[in-house]
């Protein structure tokens, strides 16, 4: 249990790019959560329920993102459970079926926000803490490995930084400084992942991807990751199952 290493990848903001997005991951047998706000943010489409349920048949995830992508630290109580736990709510309604995991608007949340998170009913939630790699984290603070977007060093840093990741900063200088684009770092990290254990986890947006023309250097990523025998490829509601029952076998090894 100790060496393994795990595959995951999450998807925000349930863009029609995702139809595109889930097409390339499903040709490479590869796992993903989309995280869905019920309405999208200005004027950002979301998918309609159809699809959304066309996703679950195809064996993706469906995470919750809010009612209407809102920032949630800072919300009255009153706002904030509206949010969170009618998101639950309603998008269980829509897929008939139920939702476990949610992810923070913007990635930002604080105490008050976990907490509403985890009263509502979640099993986890997803962070945008970038370049983690292990099992080792609090599930209402799931991080990620690498954003499929083309951040300059400086934005590695910040994000370390603003996450109080101090060791993490160091590691980034160290081992991933060099890598040229965001394909060579999440490439490095998934070959540690591959020696050391741990979770690998891309995470992004398919609407910039679409922007970006990121399309050819995301499939050359995905070929990479995929269809390694030695990993398990899970959604991140799999991970966070796999986490606890890791630490519970700690707990009573102990
Ligand atoms: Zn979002």
């Amino acid at each position: 249990m100790d060496k393994i290493a795990i595959v995951t990848t999450s998807w925000d903001d349930g863009h029609p790019c995702d139809l595109r997005l889930a097409d390339e991951l499903a040709e490479r047998n590869l796992p993903a959560t989309f995280y869905v706000p019920l309405t999208g943010e200005g004027s950002k489409p979301v998918l309609p329920a159809e699809a959304l349920r066309a996703f679950r048949k195809r064996g993706f995830e469906i995470g919750a993102h809010t009612v209407s992508h809102r920032i949630l630290s800072g919300l009255e109580q009153k706002e904030l459970s509206r949010e969170v736990r009618d998101s639950k709510r309603m998008l269980e309604e829509l897929l008939g079926s139920e939702v476990h995991m949610f992810c923070y608007p913007r990635g930002r949340y604080d105490a008050e926000v976990i907490a509403c998170v985890q009263q509502s009913g979640f099993e986890g939630a997803r962070t945008t803490r970038m370049l983690a790699d292990t099992l080792d984290f609090g599930r209402f603070e799931m991080p990620t490995s690498v954003q499929a977007y083309p951040h300059p060093p400086l934005n590695y840093l910040k994000n370390l930084a603003n996450h109080r990741d101090w060791s993490g900063i160091v590691r980034y200088v160290q081992k991933y400084l060099m890598c040229q684009t965001w394909i060579g770092v999440g490439k490095k990290l998934f070959d540690e992942v591959l020696l050391e254990g741990g979770v690998w986890h891309l995470y992004g947006h398919s609407w910039e991807i679409q922007e970006l023309g990121l399309w050819h250097q995301l499939g050359d990523l995905l070929d990479y990751v995929a269809h390694q025998p030695s990993v398990i490829y899970a959604s991140n509601g799999d991970v966070i199952k796999l986490m606890r029952r890791k630490t519970s076998r700690v707990a009573e090894a102990a």
